[in-house]
């Protein structure tokens, strides 16, 4: 078969060979997810219950954001569990479904006419849907002495780096609920946390509010923003920019810095429609995307409210309309 594509009859008999190559090697699946968090796994398994053939394809670790947070107490029939907890818990249900978990990072995704070709790392794999259930990462404050300090001075998570800081006083920056629930975390490890804030009145959720509020170890700085990581070999603190009146600044001797001030979607080896930030749009209904047979799941995509409830059912709605599509496209109805 593939011989014939050696024939003196040109392009298109070389494309054929092409193509039958393709089809040869590459196993057409069902469905491919990739990232592991809240969104994806909940995706698997329901594609995998509904009869698909499904994998996962991540590049760190599963468990998403999820894992970097102390204490979950929103998630229905889990009044108190910490977040890697929940997150294994995740993990066990998706293998006792089979789902494979393969830890390769995505590049690209290519369509292929009715198809769509996942380029990682390592390999290419052909599959009739994908489910982008890609997460994001920390939002960086982008100013100078931030990339210097990571890891000694400067930290995104709490619950990883807390103890670092045992007994010294450290600021945070944000008023959304990361902030805030970390802040109340970080009070069981530090001697004391100052909350910097852009704005006079916090984001976060109510009950956090008052919780953070009603610590005498949380202090807050209202509309400042940092300016600088201070430092030349070791960090010295941080120094802050009051928003109102530009002309005040101030030096904050702490001991390190927590930023919490959103989170960047992990959306860039994807060519669909965006946000201007990134988010993935998609159909309010389905969650499919502008491309056909894509769908998006979570905090990768344009939605109004980020949590781990609100990601299991994007995770379900994005697999059972994946499993439509599927559907469709075996019966050729497409
Ligand atoms: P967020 O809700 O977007 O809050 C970000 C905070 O950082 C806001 O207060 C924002 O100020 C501030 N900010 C943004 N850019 C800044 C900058 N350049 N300099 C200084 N401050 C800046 O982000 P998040 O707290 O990470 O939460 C993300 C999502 O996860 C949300 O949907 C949240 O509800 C969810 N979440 C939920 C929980 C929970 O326990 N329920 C815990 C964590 C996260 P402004 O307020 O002025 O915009």
């Amino acid at each position: 078969m593939r011989a014939k594509g050696f024939s003196a009859q040109g392009f298109n008999i070389i494309f054929d060979w092409t193509f039958e190559y393709r089809t040869e090697e590459l196993k057409m699946h069902d469905v491919i997810i990739i990232g592991g968090g809240a969104a994806g796994l909940t995706a698997a398994i329901y594609a995998v219950r509904a009869g698909m053939n499904v994998f996962i394809l991540e590049k760190m670790g599963v468990g998403g954001q999820i894992i970097l947070t102390d204490t979950v107490e929103n998630y229905p029939g889990f009044p108190l569990i910490s977040g890697p907890d929940l997150m294994e818990r995740f993990e066990e249900h998706v293998k006792k479904f089979g789902v494979e978990i393969k830890y390769e990072e995505v590049k690209d995704i290519r369509s292929n006419g009715n198809t769509h070709i996942v380029v990682t790392d390592d390999q290419e794999y052909e599959t009739i849907c994908v489910i982008v259930a890609s997460g994001s990462q920390p939002r960086k404050l982008r100013v100078p002495g931030e990339d210097k300090f990571i890891g000694r001075g400067v930290s995104y998570c709490a619950v990883c780096d807390g103890p670092f800081y045992r007994d010294k006083e450290v600021a945070v920056i944000g008023g959304g609920d990361a902030a805030i629930k970390e802040s109340l975390y970080l009070t069981q490890i530090v001697k004391k946390i100052t909350v910097i804030h852009r704005r006079d009145q916090l984001r976060a959720e109510k009950i956090l509010q008052e919780q953070a509020f009603s610590n005498p170890k949380v202090d807050f700085i209202w509309n400042h923003v940092v300016e600088s990581v201070d430092g030349e070999d070791a960090f010295k603190g941080i120094t802050i920019q009051n928003v109102q009146k530009l002309d005040q600044k101030k030096k904050l001797d702490v001991g390190g810095v927590f930023v919490y001030i959103g989170h960047i979607p992990n959306t860039k080896f994807i060519n669909v429609d965006k946000t201007s930030n990134g988010l993935i749009l998609t159909h309010p209904c389905t969650l499919e995307t502008s491309a056909r047979g894509i769908f998006a799941a979570g905090d990768c995509r344009d939605t109004c409210l980020r949590q781990i409830a609100t990601c299991v059912g994007d995770g379900a709605i994005a697999a059972f309309n994946a499993g439509e599509y599927v559907e469709k496209f075996k019966s050729g109805h497409l």
